[in-house]
């Protein structure tokens, strides 16, 4: 009897584009095309009455019925829900993302027949709530999730596999440290890397969830719109379709001006019609405090990492945007050095992420891994407790940014009063001292402690991050010899019962064990 080989797939479910890719049968990545045929598929979603359609033609009807499509859905992620209604209906950002993602499993099966492993990226500045949310895509889309990858880390994966780090000879390779820039369409993410032979190690890691080429698009409407209006006293802007017509546009205009000195933008509203020209210069000016932050951030994260420019082997450079002249020019200068955009800016990430679904699967079989990752975490941890002179809510940090994952913290906590039977602890991810200026992860709520423990009883609580970043909490009660329920009482994710629910709607599939 021949056993089937799983394929090795890594998804790179983007803001703006995602992307396929799967290990051929010699161990090489390579991203997969979609029913159009194309290798990127713009993740927008159009509800149209009981249809739902993802991809280049709900991408095309923003451009004639905006109110109906979801774009950007990723950027929503750890909040309740879109912030759009769609035909009356408030969805969970997660869920907009699953039917991405059901697409993008569609379309590879008709290639590669039916699968159901699968590596989700997501950026390396994601906070823990929107990791998990990322996994509950991937759960309602009828996917076994096998991990989720940081993005600049798959990149720098994907890097070293082009540069042959990861073969046998490979690996007595100097170490090299990388930083990986990566300015997609709606996430900045900055990470310092070294890579020792096939040792993949994160040293600092930096970013905005809310900062990508989507915010360079807004400037050119900004600067379309307010030329429209001086000229026909109406503003585009306010009409979703006129607006999302000019999105379509600008979107495209930002390209042109990646290549060319200038580009044309036209827009039709209210019966008025107007050319409107922009040269990169002013496409430049506007967006300059854009760039500005990036650059920052990436100055922030290098200092994070100990690390100077000198230290610096390589600037890989990934995401769509940074086919932007100015990101090069910005980068020469604060760096002195060359942008390497050796590796394919829009695939990387997939590729990366095939590679690590196929470490993964041949771990499975009891092969010796290829390489390794090591991970960061991106926000530092901490338990909120209150301030006793001001009453004011306090994050008391417990693991710092950056610190090396896997990681296990212990707090422990004192009953108040004899016999008590439980105790609640609320649990953050962020840098600032005022708790309600951190993401709320949610409660870890501790039940069935012992019975009759004095007052003043310690309680362990240990908080684990896993090496991807996600959180498990445990605790230990000393001297009681079971092992106390605990769990997460999560504030902004969907309940076990709501994904079953989308995922028969979405898939069809029932549920399964899914933690
Ligand atoms: P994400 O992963 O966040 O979806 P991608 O890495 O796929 O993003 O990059 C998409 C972004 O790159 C979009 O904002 C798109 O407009 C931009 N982009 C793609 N090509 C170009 C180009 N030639 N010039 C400028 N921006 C571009
Ligand atoms: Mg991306």
């Amino acid at each position: 009897m021949t056993r089937e080989t799983i394929p090795a797939v890594g998804i790179d479910l983007g803001t703006t584009f995602s992307a396929v890719a799967k290990l051929d049968e010699r161990g090489l990545p390579l991203t997969l095309v979609n029913a159009e045929g194309d290798h990127l598929t713009p993740s927008v979603v159009l509800f149209d009455g009981d249809d739902v359609i993802v991809g280049k033609e709900a991408l095309k009807a923003i451009a004639v019925e905006a109110p109906r499509v979801a774009e950007c859905s990723k950027r929503d992620v750890g909040h309740r829900a879109f912030h759009k209604t769609l035909q009356g209906k408030k969805y969970p950002p997660e869920v907009i993302e699953a039917f991405i993602l059901d697409k993008l499993r569609r379309d590879a099966q008709l290639q590669i027949g039916p699968f159901s492993k699968v590596v989700i990226t997501v950026p390396a500045y994601f906070d823990e709530v929107r990791r998990k949310a990322t996994q509950d895509a991937g759960y309602m889309a009828g996917f076994e999730v096998l991990d989720i990858i940081n993005e600049p880390t798959a990149a720098a994966v994907a890097f070293g596999f082009q540069q042959g780090y990861l073969n046998e000879e490979g690996s007595t390779s100097e170490p090299q440290h990388v930083l990986v820039y990566d300015l997609g369409g709606g996430t900045f993410d900055v990470t310092v890397m070294e890579i020792r032979g096939t040792e993949f190690i994160a040293l600092a890691t930096d970013g905005d969830v809310r900062l990508g080429g989507y915010d360079w698009d807004q400037r050119l409407v900004d600067i379309a719109a307010e030329s429209f209006l001086r000229r026909h006293k109406f503003d585009p802007r306010e009409d979703p379709i006129a607006a999302g017509k000019l999105w379509r546009e600008c979107e495209d205009a930002k390209r042109t001006l990646s290549v060319r000195s200038k580009a044309a933008v036209a827009c039709d509203h209210k019966g008025c019609s107007a050319r409107i020209e922009i040269t990169r210069r002013q496409f430049e000016e506007a967006t300059l405090d854009l760039l500005d932050r990036t650059r920052f951030t990436t100055a922030q994260s290098l200092k994070a990492a100990g690390l100077d420019w000198s230290d610096i082997d390589r600037l890989l450079l990934v995401g769509g945007s940074i086919r932007m002249p100015m990101v090069h020019a910005m980068l020469r200068q604060l760096s002195g050095k060359e942008p390497d955009a050796s590796v394919a800016a829009d695939e990387a990430v997939a590729l990366g992420a095939s590679l690590h679904a196929g470490l993964i699967l041949a771990q499975r079989q009891g092969n010796p891994p290829t390489f390794t990752i090591k991970n960061v975490n991106s926000h530092s941890l901490g338990v909120v407790g209150v301030d006793p002179l001001t009453g004011r809510r306090r994050n008391g940090t417990l693991i710092p940014r950056n610190t090396p994952l896997p990681v296990t913290a212990k707090r422990t906590f004192k009953t108040r009063k004899e016999n008590q039977r439980s105790i609640l602890v609320e649990i953050v991810e962020g840098e600032s001292p005022s708790a309600d200026d951190c993401t709320r992860i949610g409660k870890c709520s501790v039940r069935r402690l012992p019975e009759n423990m004095p007052a003043q009883s310690p309680v362990d609580v240990l908080f684990h991050y896993e090496p991807n970043g996600r959180l498990k909490v445990r605790v230990i009660v000393p001297g009681a010899d079971r092992q106390i329920a605990t769990e997460i009482v999560r504030e902004n994710s969907l309940a076990k019962e709501h994904l079953d629910g989308w995922r028969k709607f979405i898939c069809g599939l029932e549920p399964t064990e899914y933690r």
